[in-house]
């Protein structure tokens, strides 16, 4: 399949979370690609009304890109946990609730395993990616990385679900581990991999 490569100088970014602003352009910048921040650029941010991780990612790509007309990335992720039919899924960030309390988030997809019935505790996390342009064009990536959770969380490093995910084959969880070693194996990481291959890399 060909893929339209990404060769405009310039890429908007649809994040206000300077973390992933960061992680993108670092990734985008070795091949002389510029970015700047839908904050930065005072767009609103779209209600996200997409019942897909992929969907969501493509509204909020093709919403930044259509206002700033410039070619335009955006992610969504979030945790799926089997017992639970894939909960929270795209709801992972609202589990936490206004507060962002994802000690609580924890406890709930730990209470709703229990209820569940099920003693099956596999979960994978999800990172959809889009590229969107001016002129509707999208290209989009889902990374995947598959583990079991664990209770109690252990760790203090990383966010949101880190503490109680354990990826395959691994005896730390996303909380415990050098985040390096996450980024290295994580969801987003795949997703972004993936782009790289298909946009950024000649030959794609
Ligand atoms: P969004 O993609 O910014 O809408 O947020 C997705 C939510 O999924 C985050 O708030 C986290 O709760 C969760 N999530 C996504 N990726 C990770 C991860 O790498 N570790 C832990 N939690 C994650």
């Amino acid at each position: 399949m060909s893929h339209r490569k990404l060769t405009e100088p310039r890429l908007v970014v649809a994040s206000h979370n300077p973390g992933k602003v960061r992680e993108i352009a670092e990734l985008v910048s070795d091949r002389g690609i510029d970015t700047v921040s839908a904050g930065d650029m005072g767009l609103a941010e779209p209600e996200e009304t997409g019942t897909t991780f992929i969907a969501n990612a493509r509204l909020k790509a093709l919403a930044a890109s259509t206002v700033a007309g410039l070619p335009c990335i955006a992610d969504d992720s979030g945790l799926a946990v089997h017992a639970l039919g894939g909960e929270p899924g795209i709801y992972s960030a609202r589990w936490a609730g206004p507060e962002k309390d994802f000690a609580a988030a924890m406890q709930l997809v730990e209470e709703s395993m229990a209820a569940s019935g099920s003693d099956d505790r596999t979960a994978h996390f999800v990172c959809a990616l889009c590229l969107a342009w001016p002129d509707g064009h999208m290209e989009t990536f889902e990374g995947k990385v598959f583990g079991a959770l664990v209770w109690p969380p252990r760790g203090d490093k990383g966010f949101g679900y880190d503490p109680m995910f354990l990826a395959d084959g691994e005896s730390e969880t996303f909380g415990e581990m050098d985040q390096s070693r996450k980024h290295a194996m994580s969801h987003r990481a795949n997703a972004f991999a993936l782009m790289v291959e298909a946009c950024l890399n000649d030959g794609g």
